[in-house]
């Protein structure tokens, strides 16, 4: 095993962050986007295309955030259970949390198709491996459910039947879902640029907004080019939500997600391990996840970071691939990188306005469906149309004496890993 990864995205090496095409500065603009990630990206092109004046700036390059950092699995998760939803807001209001996932997920599907969006999508459904306690009648009728209401079949993959997707034999069965896929989150990102520079959107890289004040009717935002003022500013920054917003910086808790791509190992031992290429992800509260890369040639996973030390990092990252695929023991791996999601208190997204400012984020490591559907309503809200969605209005709390700084995740961590060995042992 190695112990000198390029600590560089593997994402990147197709497609690194760029530099935004040089643009004048402008002092007073219409509707002002903080971060270009997928959810500022989404917003805009939808604002641009409406004929509005729309101008996104960037702290670092464009496609230095999560968007471009993740396993690029379409999953459109919501971390509640359907119990815990109903429990929280009612049978009625539950169901509609995954009518939206499935309207997102859609909307991406045909976003892609029908702007031609090259960013390697394959359709390949997703396989949840089972760990630990769970009801089989409970999975079947849930998937019965599923089906009838929205004509996408899960299929309940029995233990013997596992070697189908997969060759480990960690998992005591298996949840398919035809409907989840694989992008190459870099592509995706570089893409929307594209469409939304295409649409008149104007993008400043490099430029930290420092501040963000209240100016009569308008906002005005310090930053380290100047002061501008926007009649409208949407809060695109999500996980790397910094100082300059501290309302909502004790709103989210950034975890650090990290994943590692493996040497090429070629497209025969990938469909030796997953013979469908579909995408993976587990049952447990810390599981993993895991892909195949877009040309079929290596294997990528990710998970929670585990250590603080890069290379305890790595290596348990490829020990959980090597417990996965025991076969996996002696490859070598290309690219180590890290990156943050944003969790909410209650672990919903969410679509809130406070003092004028709209705010999408949230997404608990599932933006790829999330930032872009939620990013297009906050536009949709601008314009006056229908940006109504599930999670508008969720109450976005904190927590007494939480500034931003997520102290108490070492904890957490060990309540949920806790919670799953305590799962493993009592099945
Ligand atoms: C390792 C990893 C794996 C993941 N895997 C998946 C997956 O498989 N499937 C899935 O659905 N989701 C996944 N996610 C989550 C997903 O990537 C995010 O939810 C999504 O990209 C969020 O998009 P965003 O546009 O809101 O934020 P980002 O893409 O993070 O963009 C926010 C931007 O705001 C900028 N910014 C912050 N502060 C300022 C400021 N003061 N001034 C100017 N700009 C600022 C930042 O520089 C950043 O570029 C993963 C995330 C990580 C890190």
């Amino acid at each position: 095993m190695n112990s000198d990864t390029q600590s560089i995205c593997y994402w990147w090496q197709e497609r690194p962050p760029t530099s935004a095409p040089p643009a004048a500065w402008q002092d007073h603009v219409e509707i002002m986007i903080v971060g270009c990630g997928f959810t500022g990206l989404s917003a805009a092109l939808t604002l641009a295309r409406a004929g509005k004046r729309v101008v996104i700036l960037e702290r670092g390059l464009i496609g230095e955030g999560a968007s471009t950092r993740n396993g690029g699995i379409t999953s459109g998760n919501i971390r509640l259970s359907s119990d815990q939803l109903k429990r929280r807001f009612g049978t009625e209001k539950a169901q509609k949390f995954s009518d939206e996932a499935v309207l997102a997920r859609e909307d991406l599907a045909r976003f892609i198709a029908d702007e031609k969006v090259q960013c390697d999508f394959q359709p390949v459904g997703r396989v949840v491996g089972l760990m630990g306690q769970f009801s089989v009648d409970r999975i079947k009728r849930d998937s019965a459910t599923f089906q009838a209401r929205y004509d996408i079949e899960p299929v309940f993959v029995e233990k013997n039947k596992m070697a189908e997707y997969t060759s480990s034999s960690l998992y005591d069965g298996g949840i398919f879902r035809p409907d989840i896929g694989g992008i190459h989150p870099a592509k995706l990102l570089h893409e929307m640029k594209r469409l939304a520079l295409e649409a008149g959107v104007i993008l400043f890289s490099e430029t930290n907004v420092l501040e963000i004040k209240r100016a009569h009717s308008d906002f005005l935002l310090l930053t380290n080019r100047g002061q501008v003022k926007a009649q409208h500013v949407i809060s695109a920054t999500n996980a790397y939500t910094d100082k300059a917003q501290p309302w909502l910086r004790r709103r989210l808790v950034p975890v650090i997600s990290e994943m590692i791509a493996t040497e090429k190992i070629g497209r025969n031992r990938v469909q030796s391990l997953m013979p469908k290429l579909t995408m993976f992800g587990e049952s447990k509260q810390l599981g993993y996840y895991y892909r195949p890369s877009p040309d079929g040639e290596r294997i990528l996973l990710g998970g929670r970071r585990s250590h603080n030390d890069h290379n305890r990092a790595r290596r348990h990252l490829q020990g959980a691939l090597a417990t996965i695929f025991p076969t996996l023991d002696d490859v070598s791996v290309d690219a180590h990188w890290q990156g943050f999601v944003a969790f909410p208190f209650d672990q919903l997204p969410k679509l809130v306005v406070r003092d004028g400012i709209i705010y999408p984020t949230g997404f608990c490591g599932s933006g790829t469906v999330w930032a872009r559907w939620l990013g297009q309503k906050a536009a949709l809200m601008i314009l006056g149309k229908d940006g109504e969605s599930v999670f508008s209005n969720l109450p976005l709390r904190t927590i007494p004496f939480y500034t931003g700084n997520p102290w108490f995740m070492p904890l957490a961590m060990h309540y949920y890993k806790l919670r799953d060995r305590l799962s493993a042992s009592t099945k």
